[in-house]
């Protein structure tokens, strides 16, 4: 009652809005955002296509900042994503007759201009990067570090600043267009970057540094949020290969053969270690196994890995050096205290054998940081349950406002079903049950007037139930693993395209052609989601479920059943995509009737659950 009338307080501010006005949705969000952030509370949205969120959480958010005098830095997981947000601060510049700088900032490899580093990619990219510069042999670096002027904002004469736009006025004046964006960015209003320039423990400290502010006064826009635990486990695990030592002895072999021949005998360890084991098969240790199995101290080993990497790059003139990939994972060993999951695995290879150290909770790198900033917005179409975002991550709940907005769309345009008939679980999974799914998708798809998608849970799944697939003629495209980008979208265009006789894609949730893909209008008329796709249950999501288990009596909800399900609602929100779009979402398993799997779906949703979903959906097209 307190936080609505705080937030209803708020009713006459007038945001800074670049379209005439905002759709009663989209002010309800405003609102809500508006009073997290001066309140100094994170928010955590759950708003769905449609909501216009990019508008609303860069408005609501700037009107606080720029009266403040806080900085508004937007993350998202893609480059692709900074369009939008460039386009309403531009536009929100515009008709308020305002002065808002902004600049786009992205990593150094996608700003590089020089002839020869602009073609390497990753770490062939920052060795050489790092080398010109430490040596100042980058002419562009170099005209950089002698260029005197006090600020570059003149050099732009405009207020909103794209990478592209720096990269050309950078090229122009032949300086390194990252060093020229990072000068900007201490004196911008607004930066618009990834995820990794804030969470990382390396890059997270080097954007701090250019920023030059304390977090305190910094308010996040979280784009897509749903993306960042996962984004920030990956960020802070790594792992090291028998493949690796062996390249890095080689490497050394030149250089130090005492060095070189430690590093065999590391390798040979893991392979003596491995030898008990089944190829494929993982194995929990502790992180002082490695260390009592390696003969050399750890710290010191590494450095000396450092520099003998810096010098075989030197000589060899080569971009990479496995030599240093050692000495950041042993480094990396040696201070890997914490929520993590050691492990051994031997390749199915049956020859390869690698160590890993996997992150199990996002919190260690998130938490401080969420706990500094001034406020924090996190906003997706599929950010639900807000309380897991809200623990992976580390936020307090004493200052975490969790809402949950309803799709915009006309609720009678979206039909979902649940169909209990048939399940994927483990213990079911035989040729009769996949016959019998096949034989549900057959039905849905003839009561459907175009095209359909059936997300599998995984390959294993969908590989099964294909050889029963009879869709009286339709076609058919199926996603296979390791496509290539350009297969990808030739699928996606050749289902599309068949959309007049109503075309059939069986692909798999989670994948490429479920997430971040739009199937606007007639491209696609249902979606079924067949199972849940949960992860593997293998050492990591045994380690996950175990490790918040024992933290908060969550392990299943928030190691297994929610991410899950969250995949599974990607999925199926491709087919409602704008006010026009009309689709049906069918859930194919009895598990969706489960509480535990139910709860986790969003609230506006409101499934029917039949055992006979033909009727429903011919209904459903026939009021058309
Ligand atoms: S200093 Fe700048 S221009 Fe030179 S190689 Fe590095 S990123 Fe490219």
């Amino acid at each position: 009652m307190e936080l609505l009338k705080k937030v209803l307080s708020y009713f006459c501010v007038e945001f800074l809005f670049r379209h005439r006005s905002p759709r009663r949705v989209q002010k309800e969000l405003m609102l809500e955002i508006y009073a997290a952030v001066k309140e100094g509370k994170h928010l955590i949205a759950h708003a769905p296509t449609g909501t216009g969120k990019t508008d609303a959480t860069i408005s609501a958010a700037l009107t606080y900042t720029l009266d403040a005098g806080k900085t508004l830095l937007f993350l998202s997981p893609k480059i692709s994503q900074h369009e939008m947000a460039l386009n309403v601060v531009a536009g929100i510049s515009k008709k308020h007759s305002l002065t808002v700088k902004t600049v786009e900032f992205v990593g150094k490899q996608y700003m590089c201009v020089h002839p020869l580093a602009r073609r390497l990619k990753g770490e062939e990219f920052y060795e050489l990067c790092k080398r010109m510069r430490e040596k100042e042999l980058c002419p562009y670096y170099c005209n950089y570090l002698e260029d005197e002027r006090s600020s570059f904002w003149p050099l732009f004469g405009q207020s909103v600043i794209s990478h592209d736009v720096v990269i050309a006025k950078a090229d122009a004046i032949e300086e390194c267009p990252y060093e020229v964006a990072s000068e900007l960015l201490s004196d911008a209003d607004v930066v618009i970057g990834d995820y990794y320039h804030l969470f990382s423990p390396r890059s997270g400290e080097v954007f701090r540094k250019k920023l030059s502010k304390k977090l305190s006064d910094v308010v996040l826009i979280v784009d897509e949020a749903h993306n960042l635990p996962d984004r920030i486990r990956r960020v802070i695990s790594y792992s090291l290969s028998t493949k690796a030592l062996e390249s890095a002895a080689k490497e050394a072999a030149g250089l130090d053969p005492e060095v070189s021949a430690l590093l065999r005998e590391a390798s040979e360890d893991l392979k003596n270690v491995a030898s008990s084991m089944a190829p494929g098969e993982e194995r929990a240790i502790d992180r002082a196994d490695l260390i009592s199995w390696w003969p050399f101290d750890f710290t010191s080993f590494a450095e000396e890995l450092e520099d003998l990497g810096r010098e075989y790059l030197e000589l060899s003139g080569k971009g990479k050096s496995a030599l240093l990939k050692v000495a950041r994972f042993l480094s990396g060993w040696a201070e890997s205290e914490g929520p993590f999951l050691h492990y051994i695995h031997f390749w199915k290879d049956g020859a390869t054998v690698s160590v890993a150290r996997k992150a199990l909770d996002p919190s260690v790198l998130s938490e401080e940081i969420f706990s500094e900033l001034h406020s924090a917005v996190l906003v997706s179409g599929t950010l639900t349950p807000g309380e897991m975002y809200r623990d992976l991550l580390g936020l307090d709940p004493s200052r975490t406002v969790i809402r949950e907005y309803p799709s915009p769309f006309p609720r009678e345009n979206r039909l979902v079903l649940i169909v209990p008939s048939v399940t994927t679980r483990y213990s079911r999974r035989r040729p009769s049950e996949f016959e019998r799914i096949a034989g549900e998708l057959r039905r849905i798809v003839s009561a459907v007037p175009g095209n359909v998608a059936v997300f599998f849970p995984s390959y294993d799944v969908l590989f099964s139930v294909l050889p029963f697939a009879d869709f009286a003629g339709r076609p058919l495209f199926v996603q296979k693993p390791d496509m290539k980008p350009e297969e990808v979208a030739s699928i996606l265009s050749s289902f599309r395209s068949n959309s007049s006789v109503g075309a059939v894609l069986f692909a798999v949730a989670g994948g490429s052609l479920s997430e971040g893909v739009d199937y606007p209008g007639s491209d696609l008329l249902a979606a079924v989601i067949v199972g849940i796709p949960l992860a593997e249950m293998n050492l990591e999501t045994k380690a996950i479920i175990e490790y918040f288990e024992e933290k908060m009596g969550k392990g299943w909800a928030y190691g297994y059943i929610y991410p899950a399900v969250a995949k599974a609602v990607q999925a199926a929100g491709r087919v409602i995509r704008s006010e026009n779009d009309r689709g049906v979402i069918v859930l194919l398993d009895e598990r969706y009737t489960w509480k535990n799997y139910y709860s986790a779906l969003p609230r506006d949703w409101d499934p029917v659950i039949t055992e006979d979903p033909v009727p429903y959906i011919r209904r459903f097209w026939n009021q058309s």
